[in-house]
């Protein structure tokens, strides 16, 4: 990493670690951020060592770093390292965003908040007084738990492969889900597939079914006419779920605007600015197109 930007050597370092991460297309959108909110922002990928990322993020602080984004397989260490973190990492156990200053490390998770953002902004797609969906209970659907809850669905079931685990991660948000009168109860994939009238308004994809290549994790009965089928990868990878859900009358959506809006939150927390995600967005999905094209 070269900390610094020849063009504008005042700029402030950011940079977004992970190990993969040469596929992020992190640095893309904070550049375009930066570019027109005009914020000195100078942002890099950085390549972090598996046993490394602890020591990794204290020396980039040191060396005047002012925050990161965290990917895999790094989000629950980056809860751990922080001195200090928001109920959402709190909730998740995870945190996707460092910020640095004088007083410590502030961990956030804003995965919920974008994919939140997405639905609600850019799909035009109220989540309040909603049946929702979730598939899934890794990492990125406990990042995405608390900030669905927090729009006041009716309910969410959650459904993963390892029943326990949604289990878990209801029961972690149980007190939230409470406060907001939202009715979160862990369904059994079994269950589900055996009843065809449990069906859903939402319903999101948070496993890694399609990165995996492997088939939907739920069967079309819980798809309802206009239902909102979003998968939060994005990609060609996403292909088969969207052909899927559209085969069945729903709506299809991607994750790509959920890496953006996520990246807003972030860029939010560390410059207090907003940046205009939804024109960074469509920006990115006509490169993938045309990268796609080649
Ligand atoms: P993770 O922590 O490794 O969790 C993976 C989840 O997928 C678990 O619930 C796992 O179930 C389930 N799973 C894996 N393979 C499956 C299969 N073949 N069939 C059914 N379920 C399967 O990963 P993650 O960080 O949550 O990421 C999940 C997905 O979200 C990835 O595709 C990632 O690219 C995407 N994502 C997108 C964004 C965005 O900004 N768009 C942000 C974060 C993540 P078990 O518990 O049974 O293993």
């Amino acid at each position: 990493m070269t900390m610094t930007n020849p063009e504008h050597p005042s700029a402030d370092p950011y940079c977004v670690m992970g190990n993969p991460v040469a596929h992020s297309r992190s640095p893309w959108i904070h550049a375009r951020f930066a570019e027109l909110t005009g914020q000195p922002v100078h942002y890099e990928r950085a390549l972090v060592p598996l046993d490394g990322f602890a020591e990794f993020v204290r020396d980039f602080a040191a060396r005047g770093g002012k925050g990161c984004n965290v990917t895999v397989p790094f989000k629950l260490q980056a809860a751990e390292l922080s001195t200090s973190a928001s109920e959402r990492v709190r909730l998740a156990g995870a945190a996707n965003t460092l910020a640095f200053s004088a007083s410590g490390i502030h961990a956030d998770n804003t995965d919920g908040l974008g994919i939140v953002a997405d639905i609600t902004r850019n799909a035009g797609v109220q989540i309040t007084g909603r049946d929702v969906l979730l598939l899934g209970a890794g990492g990125a659907a406990a990042g995405a738990l608390g900030s669905l809850i927090e729009q006041k669905p009716r309910r969410i079931a959650v459904v993963n492969r390892t029943h326990a685990k949604a289990v878990a991660l209801v029961d972690q948000h149980a007190a939230l889900a409470t406060l907001h009168k939202v009715e979160l109860i862990a369904l059994d994939k079994q269950g589900l597939e055996a009843d065809l009238t449990q069906n859903f308004d939402i319903v999101i994809n948070a496993t890694a079914s399609s990165l995996a290549g492997a088939e939907v994790p739920a069967p079309a009965s819980v798809l309802r006419s206009g239902s909102l089928a979003y998968d939060m990868m994005y990609g060609p990878a996403a292909q088969p779920f969207l052909d899927w859900a559209s085969s069945y009358g729903a709506i299809a959506r991607d994750g790509l605007g959920m890496l953006v809006e996520q990246a807003a939150e972030s860029f939010a927390l560390w410059r207090g600015v907003r940046p205009p995600s939804a024109q960074v967005l469509s920006e990115l999905r006509a490169l993938l197109q045309a990268e796609a094209a080649r």
